[in-house]
């Protein structure tokens, strides 16, 4: 499977890569949008936020990836993580999306967020490693990690994210949409 951390929702140029690619399905694959609510502090618009957000949520499944303290600080600086993880599901809810995976920013989880996660109904894709189990669909392979692991001998398990501004460098750009090709050749999806 493969995720996308759309780390700029309002970036004209990353957010039309990001959909051009998702519409494209690289290798076959349903391109899953992990995004975080539109953050009113940092003078982010809901409006502009929401379109993007349903016409994603509208091809594929989606996700929440909660940053805890900024659009670039991912992991919690202070408060209660679960709350907010819980509060974000919520506001999604409210205006009609329905979030079905989640990844922490910055990879940060703990157990009151793990435990919240499960109450929400999400798949948890925070962790780094292992199998998926109930509930739990690891994110495996970095961009780079996938380019060199669809060389060898696939992985039982692969679940590839990258972020959309990724998308913005044209060589990373490639690297992805390549290597999503191969996978999509030699895989099983799930
Ligand atoms: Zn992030």
């Amino acid at each position: 499977m493969v995720s996308c951390h759309v780390e700029r929702p309002l970036d004209d140029a990353a957010w039309d890569r990001f959909d051009r690619l998702q519409r494209r399905r690289p290798g076959g694959f349903d391109v899953i949008a992990l995004m975080r609510p539109p953050d009113a502090e940092h003078g982010e618009a809901e409006e502009p936020w929401l379109e993007r957000a349903r016409a994603a949520a509208a091809r594929v499944p989606f996700g929440l990836h909660t940053h805890w303290t900024s659009p670039t600080h991912a992991r919690p600086t202070n408060g209660d993580p679960a709350a907010r993880v819980r509060r974000e599901a919520e506001w999604m809810r409210e205006r009609g999306l329905e979030p079905r995976y989640f990844c922490g920013g910055g990879w940060y989880t703990d157990e009151a967020v793990r435990a919240t996660v499960a109450e929400l109904g999400l798949v948890d894709c925070t962790s780094r490693r292992g199998e998926p189990s109930p509930g739990v669909l690891p994110t495996t392979h970095s961009l780079g990690s996938l380019a060199r692991a669809v060389l060898r001998p696939l992985p039982h398990y692969v679940h590839a994210y990258f972020h959309d501004y990724d998308l913005l460098d044209a060589r990373r750009r490639y690297a992805l949409v390549a290597s999503l090709a191969v996978l999509g050749r030699r895989a099983e999806k799930i």
